[in-house]
């Protein structure tokens, strides 16, 4: 996709902090943490949101959090504790239009949800 902030950060035409990278997922920090750990896991195919995965892409979402599970270890949260957010659409908040998993951790959080 062209105008994605992600798509482009993705094909590296925008800076950003890189945590982890394959062939198929990038993960790179948030610009506007919400914890002391925050991380975006996001695929490099552009897929709009969690809505909009078809069947056959299904397998990604375990590589996602696979790649979650890495960067809570790679960030020393793993034991601590990490949160794992994917919002979907409006009412949740997604703002970027490419899917992807928030990794919040290191510190306590609380049980609100959003
Ligand atoms: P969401 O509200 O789930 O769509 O989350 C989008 C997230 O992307 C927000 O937490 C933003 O702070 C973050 N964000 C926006 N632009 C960038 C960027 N260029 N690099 C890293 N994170 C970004
Ligand atoms: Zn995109």
């Amino acid at each position: 996709m062209q105008d994605c902030i992600f798509c482009k950060i993705v094909r590296g035409e925008i800076p950003t902090s890189l945590v982890y990278c394959d062939d198929e997922i990038v993960a790179f920090r948030d610009t506007t943490p919400q914890a002391p750990t925050h991380v975006l896991v996001v695929p490099r195919r552009h897929i709009s949101s969690l809505n909009d995965l078809t069947a056959e892409e299904m397998p990604l979402l375990g590589k996602l959090l696979q790649v979650c599970r890495e960067v809570a270890k790679k960030e020393g949260v793993f034991e601590s504790g990490y949160r794992i957010a994917v919002n979907t659409g409006p009412d949740a908040g997604q703002v970027v239009e490419h899917i992807h998993f928030h990794v919040l951790g290191g510190g306590p959080m609380n049980l609100e949800i959003g």
